[in-house]
């Protein structure tokens, strides 16, 4: 592997050039380092200088006639807007965490010092950017070698390196998935050990990673061993507790944590939207709860797609993901077993295009969902079971066609009910709308406007009653 990156002729040329004329040593460090090598191109920036981190930002911003700098000097950190991305800078820095102390004691020190702080290996090169050394790399923990071997080490004893900063644990399963590397056996000792610390991690720090874990290409390389530290268990508990849940295995997984993985890496074959994929994650995430056994028939999970779909709004609150995906992600997990009801052929029109009604715009998603969903190693069900879906999907686009239900709008709305009855804002206005919803998803009536009027006359003394 080399030993220079090539830094190209931008900002970075800059930065250097900044640093030349202050008479400072300046390297970008970190991912952007470990991305170089491995052949692709990070958005982000992560700058180090021998001496104040702050007021060289500022020469650069000035130099880039930038004037978006924002600086934090309680931590000695800027960091600089740019294109997609930002640029941070930091003075290099030695750490020091006394025991029992979340705060570290900060002291200038040396860039050795300043890689040495830092959580893994292929994460602690630095390149420098004077013009007398530029691209050439500073590598004293050995990242080069770990990034070629494919490992995940921590510069310190990983027991060090984990207390000073627990969300490190985190961490190592996050890289894990996204490079799709090993993590060295004795950070993984550590990391089953020390689990519990990440306790004392803000929320929004351990989401941020977790989310970052759940957009790798096969995320079940980072879930599989925070199941294996035990890490899961403190991160995520509803996730944990799918693990010894056994179901009838001829459609599944004998194991719905590890069902659950498959169908995780499944769908993210065919998707980046996350939301998605926490769907995956969640799909199955009320079955430890309804698990029964029944005879002749084995294990049964009765309901667990309503109570799981129950779930998804405590959970995203407790782990501070974006609320504003709660409702698609609650849908998916609602619905994720009708596809599969659709099957018989037998099954009538309106069965159809109540579930497009329902699922709307996401039908496509939930779809995929069903498709990542089968996870049975006999090939010959899984055919049986594809095919299935197959004629659903094109029962789907049938229905689809001739009644346009995707972005459907009910064909009358809660003022023209009130006035066609002569009644006021209530209860009984939401239960008339859903007579007359249900009577066009049904098929009694078509679905238009003065069709739903004289419906609603025709059984608005009934329902008023
Ligand atoms: P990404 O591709 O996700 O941006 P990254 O390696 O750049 O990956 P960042 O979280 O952006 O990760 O952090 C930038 C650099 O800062 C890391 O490469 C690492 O050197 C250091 N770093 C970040 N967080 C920590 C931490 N919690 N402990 C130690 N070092 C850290
Ligand atoms: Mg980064």
């Amino acid at each position: 592997m080399k030993r220079t990156i090539d830094l190209g002729a931008g900002v970075l040329e800059t930065i250097g050039a900044v640093a030349d004329r202050e008479r400072l040593e300046a390297y970008v460090v970190g991912g952007f380092v470990r991305d170089a090598l491995l052949g692709t191109q990070g958005k982000d920036v992560d700058i180090v200088v021998l001496g104040d981190g702050i007021a060289f930002a500022g020469k650069v911003a000035e130099e880039l006639g930038n004037r978006s700098l924002v600086t934090f000097p309680k931590f000695g950190t800027a960091m600089l807007p740019y294109n997609d991305g930002k640029i941070e800078f930091v003075g290099a820095r030695q750490e020091r965490y006394e025991p029992g102390s979340r705060k570290p004691s900060v002291e200038t020190g040396t860039l050795k010092d300043d890689l040495l702080r830092r959580d893994f290996t292929v994460n602690a090169m630095a390149a420098a950017l004077n013009s007398g050394s530029r691209g050439m790399l500073a590598d004293p923990l050995g990242g080069r070698k770990d990034l070629k071997a494919k490992i995940l080490r921590t510069p310190l004893d990983p027991v060090k390196t984990f207390d000073d900063d627990p969300l490190r644990i985190l961490r190592a399963m996050r890289f894990a998935a996204q490079l799709e590397f090993r993590i060295d056996p004795a950070a993984l000792r550590a990391a089953t050990d020390m689990r519990d610390r990440l306790g004392i991690v803000s929320q929004e720090r351990i989401s941020e990673e977790f989310l970052k874990l759940l957009s790798a290409p096969q995320p079940s390389t980072g879930l599989f061993p925070m199941q294996e530290t035990g890490l899961m268990n403190v991160v995520f508990p509803e996730i944990a507790a799918l693990s010894g849940v056994e179901q009838r295995k001829e459609y599944h997984h004998k194991d719905v944590f590890l069902h659950t993985l498959k169908v995780v890496d499944n769908i993210s074959r065919e998707t980046g939207n996350v939301w998605l994929r926490m769907a995956a994650l969640l799909h199955d995430i009320a079955k430890p709860r309804t698990k029964a056994f029944k005879e002749g028939t084995g294990w049964t999970f009765h309901g667990h797609e309503e109570i799981g779909a129950r779930m998804v709004k405590p959970i995203f609150r407790r782990m501070k993901f974006p609320l504003e995906h709660v409702l698609y992600v609650e849908k998916i997990v609602r619905l994720h077993l009708r596809p599969m009801a659709l099957v018989d052929e037998e099954v009538k029109d309106s069965a159809v295009r109540r579930l497009l009604f329902e699922a709307g715009e996401d039908i496509d998603d939930l779809m995929k969902l069903c498709r990542a969903d089968i996870t049975s190693k006999n090939p010959r069900l899984v055919r049986q079971v594809r095919q299935n879906y197959e004629m659903v999907a094109r029962k789907m686009a049938e229905v689809e066609e001739k009644d346009r239900m995707r972005n459907w709008r009910p064909a009358l709305n809660g003022d023209e009910i009130m006035e066609a009855c002569g009644i006021g804002p209530g209860p009984l206005v939401g239960k008339l709308k859903q007579a007359v919803v249900d009577a066009i998803l049904d098929g009694h009536i078509p679905n238009d406007h003065d069709a739903a009027l004289q419906y609603l006359h025709s059984i608005k003394n009934k329902v008023l009653e």
